[in-house]
């Protein structure tokens, strides 16, 4: 089942995690699909390219070159019936040795049926000193007369005031008010109100986000402590690793991707054992690295431990606190939190699932959602109905490749309702720029004749306007097809994947 986070605070620093949004974004947009956020949902103008991303960091050496693939069909061949000819050998063994469409392209390959859920920065801050991790008083406010009086209430020398989306590199942001920063330090308490009121209801764009930013609804209102030296903690799900991993620098608070750029030597990695735990050792050694000198070692050991803590007890996928920091006075905070999590555990973290944020996703991810149906939106104009995260890629693939350009995927995942065909074709079609839907559907466990039951109601009750390319195949198929064919309606059959790209191709060409 596809589900691709649709959660902001998109994208992680580290590529070797599961699959987001912007990443499939990114791999869309190298095969040549343009990405865009979200759908159209008719609104118009809310179209946009998503802006170029970052390389992904990698933090582990560079793989080694591949084996040289071994002949699949050894000793196969020539077990085979005499009849066999050269010719369908041939055809055999480069079928087998051809590398697969998408595998050639690491990214899409990883596609995998998570969806990470974020949260904000006050809600992972609250999980981390619910835990005994450091974090700084603050108190939470969606509007500037709240903002203000919170800041009276902390009663701090400093104020830090905090703009709450789900993206990072606020500090360096700018937000649609003119305001410049989405994060400001102040010992004025008046001034948080004046700064909060050119932030809630405003954009804030920064360079995680699309160009023109994400609109801030609330902001955290902190206490502000000196900062004397910022460094980097994430702990990882690493799939390389096959568990978690502590990544550290001690060079944080600015951009991780650079100082993994420019200077690798100063990022320190610690594969952790998931059954024995963090030992104590590990910790000491990571606080170490990270530069925590005399008895803050043992405090920046302590924290380590305590988030590696967190990071199991929550199911999370990453942790990430950059910077985290030491005080003058010697204490070691985490300022800035990012926490994804893995939805696989949603069924035992019903808290956190709960305070999930969807208000930054597009309306039709949420639309969609509802259904249990999971939408992508793309750039092109053929609408793409299908089911699994594989078909859904090799779909967009094969469009491509015979010149069109898919304008959005919608996966119908597997225990399939007749409702939820005509909901996903409602979606479908409400996107303008969609001029041909292409169902490209493979009955396992869905039947095809409900499908087709449910394309034909929704092309009636829908009045679809646009060709419709119907492939299915699997479970049921001939009773699928049957209804097709009666229904009277104008429907395009494909007999398999590449018919019904060509076909489809074509029917938007003719406009
Ligand atoms: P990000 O830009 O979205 O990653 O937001 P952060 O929470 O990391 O804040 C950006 C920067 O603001 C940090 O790297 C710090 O340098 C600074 N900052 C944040 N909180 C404080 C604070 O309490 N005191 C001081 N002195 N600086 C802070
Ligand atoms: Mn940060």
């Amino acid at each position: 089942m596809l589900k691709v986070n649709l959660g902001p605070r998109w994208r992680s620093s580290w590529g070797t995690q599961g699959f987001d949004r912007r990443s499939l974004r990114s791999a869309a947009a190298s095969q040549g699909h343009q990405a865009r956020p979200g759908g159209g949902g008719g609104a118009g103008g809310r179209r946009r390219a998503a802006p170029p991303l970052p390389p992904p960091f990698l933090f582990q050496p560079p793989p080694a070159p591949p084996a040289p693939r071994q002949d699949p069909l050894a000793g196969f061949l020539d077990k085979m019936a005499a009849p066999v000819g050269a010719q369908a050998r041939k055809l055999l063994r480069d079928l087998a040795l051809r590398p697969p469409l998408l595998a050639a392209r690491s990214q899409v390959v990883q596609l995998t049926s998570r969806r990470w859920l974020n949260l904000q920065e006050y809600q992972s801050k609250k999980l981390m000193s619910d835990n005994g991790v450091k974090v700084q008083r603050f108190f939470v406010a969606d509007t500037a007369s709240e903002a203000l009086e919170a800041a009276k209430r902390l009663n701090a020398k400093e104020i830090v005031l905090k703009a709450q989306i789900l993206a990072g590199g606020r500090g360096k942001g700018v937000f649609s008010s003119g305001l410049k920063g989405g994060v400001h330090l102040t010992k004025d308490p008046k001034v948080v109100g004046q700064l909060a009121k050119q932030m809630i209801g405003y954009n804030l764009a920064t360079k995680q986000t699309p160009k023109e930013g994400v609109k801030v609804k609330k902001v955290m209102v902190a206490e502000a402590l000196d900062i004397s030296r910022e460094t980097y903690l994430a702990i990882l799900m690493d799939r390389s690793c096959n568990g978690p991993v502590l990544v550290g620098s001690p060079q944080g608070g600015v951009d991780i991707e650079e100082v993994a750029a420019s200077n690798p030597e100063l990022i320190f990695k610690e594969q952790i054992d998931i059954i024995e735990g963090i030992k104590d050792s590990q910790a000491q050694q990571m606080a170490e690295n990270l530069g925590f000198l005399g008895p803050l070692k043992n405090q920046a050991a302590d924290q380590i431990k305590k988030l590696y803590n967190l990071f199991l007890k929550i199911d999370a996928t990453q942790v990430e606190v950059n910077p985290f920091g030491e005080t003058p006075e010697g204490q070691v905070v985490c300022f800035d939190a990012k926490i994804n999590f893995d939805d696989n555990a949603e069924f035992r973290q019903k808290d956190i699932f709960a305070m999930d944020d969807k208000s930054e996703n597009e309306p039709i991810e949420n639309e969609a959602a509802r259904y249990d149906l999971k939408y992508i939106g793309l750039d092109g104009n053929i609408a793409c109905f299908v089911n699994g995260a594989g078909l859904a890629m090799a779909t967009c693939d094969i469009i491509f490749l015979n010149g069109g350009k898919p304008a959005n995927f919608l996966d119908l995942g597997g225990g399939v309702k007749e409702s939820q065909v005509y909901q996903a074709f409602k979606l479908l079609t409400a996107d303008p720029k969609v001029e041909a839907i292409l169902v490209n559907i493979f009955g396992g466990i869905v039947n095809c004749a409900i499908i087709a039951n449910g394309i034909t109601k929704a092309c009636r009750e829908l009045e679809l306007k646009v060709p419709l390319v119907v492939r299915l195949e699997g479970t049921n198929v001939h009773e699928a097809q049957n209804i097709l064919s009666n229904s009277g309606l104008p429907i395009t059959s494909a007999v398999d994947l590449e018919d019904a790209a060509k076909k489809a191709v074509a029917s938007v060409a003719k406009k």
